[in-house]
């Protein structure tokens, strides 16, 4: 049976929003970021494109490029609050959504053709969400989440486009490779050198011809350019979450040696969640009492995965839920309310060399394990840590050093 899957795309979003709440900023060339000359474009308008800006370049650099562009310090936590509103605009209309990143979403309508036009669901659901929220947004609608994915990019900006059924390949053949998701600019670069420009020429080629050449994700491009894809769209629920906890072998009343293993257990975490392109925008603390009382208390956060940003706030969650003193038998934390994205795009007070010092210490952890770089407050609790894949679907390790 032909699926029917609409991808959803706040257009330009942190610059959206900097412009509901400063209507002066509308149709002006915008770069949002950090602010400092060693800060990151996190997000740019319209406006700065035909100057060459893109976001993820040096902030220094993208306004060498538009002198004339307004800079705007990004505001993380603003941010996630307009994108829970759209998300709970797309909650009530569809059940079944996959929040991919934090401005954008896939549903499946399979099915809804026969009570209700998918096509003019779509269109009132993004409607409604433009005027409930102030926010432009651009929908594609298609068989595939690839598809669709692409159909929204041409929408942009503040659009929509359908791709008939049987009509994928022809909408597809005239566009740049660029445009395949997943085609980054070092593949990009390699189908450049072996003189491919457009989908067309991929789709003429046999798939074993990109697989020689380009492995696994030759094949996977291939589909791809020829508008083949079946991955299902994957339900967000803001209780799939990550934790880690450790009982101990004798109750402790030590503080300091607390702080450090939840300082460790949050480096552990938020490694984690870079690791699997994940954002947290909900932590929370647990202890477990010798008496056996529990208690956990938890803090909405601005979408994030920096551990300079995650540690203070679990110490402050420790420090207001730990108000007895008395000997503590585990304690816990837990990330929920998980959505894909980068940690660069929270990052608006960080320059690049943050963002390449967590990239260099990433790198470290995938080579030689998650315990070879740790914060010296955390350095006490060496055994937390070593959690396999936690986006696998299988339950996270529970660090229990006690028989239960
Ligand atoms: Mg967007």
């Amino acid at each position: 049976m032909n699926k029917t899957i609409l991808h959803l795309d706040l257009d330009t979003f942190f610059v959206s929003v900097e412009r509901l709440q400063d209507r002066k900023l509308e149709h002006r060339p915008i770069l949002v970021g950090g602010v400092s000359d060693r800060g990151v474009v996190a997000a740019c308008s319209y406006e700065t494109r035909g100057f060459g800006v893109h976001s993820g370049m040096p902030m220094k650099m993208a306004k060498a490029l538009c002198p004339e562009a307004i800079i705007i310090k990004g505001n993380a936590g603003t941010y996630s609050k307009h994108s829970d509103i759209v998300t709970d605009i797309i909650k009530e209309q569809v059940p079944v959504f996959e929040k991919s990143s934090i401005d954008e979403f896939y549903a499946d309508l399979t099915g809804m053709d026969r009570f209700f036009g998918c096509h003019q669901f779509s269109s009132e659901l993004r409607h409604k969400i433009i005027k409930e929220t102030g926010l432009p947004i651009s929908f594609g609608l298609s068989v595939n989440k690839v598809v669709s994915k692409v159909a929204t990019n041409e929408a942009k900006p503040n659009n929509e486009l359908k791709i008939d059924i049987g009509t994928e390949k022809p909408f597809l053949a005239p566009l740049s490779i660029k445009k395949i998701p997943m085609v980054g600019d070092k593949t990009y670069q390699t189908l450049r050198n072996l003189g491919l420009r457009q989908i067309k020429t991929i789709q003429e080629m046999p798939m074993d011809m990109m697989q020689r050449v380009l492995g696994a994700n030759g094949a996977v491009i291939w589909k791809r350019a020829n508008g083949i894809d079946n991955s299902p769209v994957i339900p967000f629920s803001e209780r799939k979450s990550i934790s880690t906890e450790r009982t101990f072998d004798r109750d402790t009343i030590d503080v300091i040696k607390l702080r450090g293993i939840l300082i460790a257990m949050t480096e552990n975490l938020a490694y984690q969640l870079r690791r699997g392109k994940k954002l947290t925008a909900c932590i929370a603390v647990k202890i477990r009492y010798s008496d056996f009382n529990t208690y956990s208390k938890q803090l909405k956060v601005p979408y994030t995965s920096a551990d300079h940003i995650l540690i203070p706030k679990i110490l402050e969650l420790f420090n207001t839920l730990y108000n007895k003193r008395l000997l503590i038998r585990l304690i816990g934390i837990r990330f929920s309310h998980l959505v894909q994205g980068h940690y660069q795009i929270d990052l608006f007070d960080d320059t690049e060399e943050i963002l390449s010092l967590y990239n260099a210490l990433d790198k470290i952890r995938e080579r030689y394990g998650d315990k070879s770089v740790i914060r010296a407050s955390g350095m006490g609790a060496k055994t937390i840590g070593r959690m396999q894949n936690p986006f696998n679907g299988q339950p996270p390790s529970v660090l229990a050093h006690r028989k239960q």
